[in-house]
């Protein structure tokens, strides 16, 4: 059996576009199927709309959050739901094509291959301004870590079982999902495709919202920013001990009138700005930790199929 997670925000319009066309392709693999709609505490009909779905048809489930968590806790809930001997992820707004399923499942047949991803070839539909920083996000988070992260890769993959079981024995509360697949490493396969534009509805990220989604996965997966801050503060101390040096040997050689208040000023704002910014480069990696070890639940259901 093949289960999908779909994760939806807000997707009253669309659901049952995607509805019909997962509908076509599942029709033509004649393989089992579960669809596993997570509701991320929407504001719209999305849940009554799931509800109907589940009540018309079997292999539809659904999960419903208590409120938004976020598409990470989504796609978590729709794992520990997901009884598939294969699992894929992929967004409601069809900006992953469902007729793509038959032929990633087709790879799976290879034994050798655990999972196959998409990553799309063009951003259509991005902002010039989202273009750019996507492009260097990628960039720096492939420098500084350790987990390589595919330039483009999109959310949409189908994997086997056991890579599921792998993600699920990573019990982070700050889940960043593109990293943990990674992670876990197995063997991927990619393919690619032209990005379009979502059927319908809106997207649910501003550039905001983004930029804290990358600054949460650089965390997650570097402690460069870290070992960056320390190495600042060396140079620093060289620096200083240099000054120092050839204050001293002026002033012992040539006296030294007083002078050079303005420059004292901006060398005490410029060295405290230095530490306020790596103090918060420390704050980032403790605030995690803290959020870490409270241990809350990454998400909360009110919620599911079973209740109709
Ligand atoms: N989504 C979610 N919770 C959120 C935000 C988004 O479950 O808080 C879902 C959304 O319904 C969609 C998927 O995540 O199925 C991707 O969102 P979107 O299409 O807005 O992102 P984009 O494709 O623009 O990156
Ligand atoms: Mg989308």
């Amino acid at each position: 059996m093949i289960s999908i997670i779909i994760p939806c925000y807000n997707e009253e319009e669309a659901i049952p576009l995607f509805y019909k066309e997962i509908n076509k392709t599942i029709k033509e693999m004649k393989v089992p199927f579960e669809l596993i709609f997570v509701n991320d505490g929407s504001k719209d009909r999305t849940l009554e709309i799931l509800r109907g779905l589940a009540k018309k048809d079997k292999k539809v489930r659904y999960i419903s959050f208590s409120r938004n968590f976020g598409k990470e806790a989504g796609i978590l809930a729709g794992f520990e739901a997901a009884k598939g001997d294969y699992v894929a992820m992929m967004d409601v707004d069809l900006q992953d094509p469902p007729y793509l399923l038959k032929e990633m499942y087709e790879t799976l047949q290879d034994e050798n291959v655990d999972c196959v991803a998409t990553r799309s070839v063009s951003r259509n539909g991005y902002s010039f301004f989202r273009k750019i920083f996507t492009k260097w996000y990628y960039k720096i988070i492939n420098t500084i870590s350790k987990t390589p992260i595919v330039d483009g890769a999109r959310d949409f993959r189908l994997m086997k079982r056991k890579m599921v079981d792998a993600i699920l024995s990573l019990k982070e509360y700050n889940r960043y999902s593109k990293g943990i697949f990674s992670w876990v490493g197995f063997n991927t396969k990619w393919i690619t495709f032209e990005n379009t534009e979502r059927v319908a509805g809106t997207t649910k990220w501003n550039f905001w919202k983004l930029f804290a989604y990358s600054m949460e996965s650089i965390i997650g997966f570097s402690t460069m920013p870290l070992l960056v801050s320390s190495v600042v503060g060396v140079l620093f101390c060289l620096i200083s001990f240099i000054m120092i040096i050839v204050i001293i040997t002026k002033t012992l050689t040539i006296g030294d009138p007083v002078a050079g208040w303005p420059s004292l000023v901006c060398i005490i704002f410029f060295v405290s700005g230095v530490q306020l910014f790596c103090l918060g480069i420390i704050g980032q990696y403790l605030a995690k930790t803290y959020l870490e070890v409270k241990n809350r639940p990454v998400y909360i259901i009110k919620e599911t199929e079973n209740d109709l």
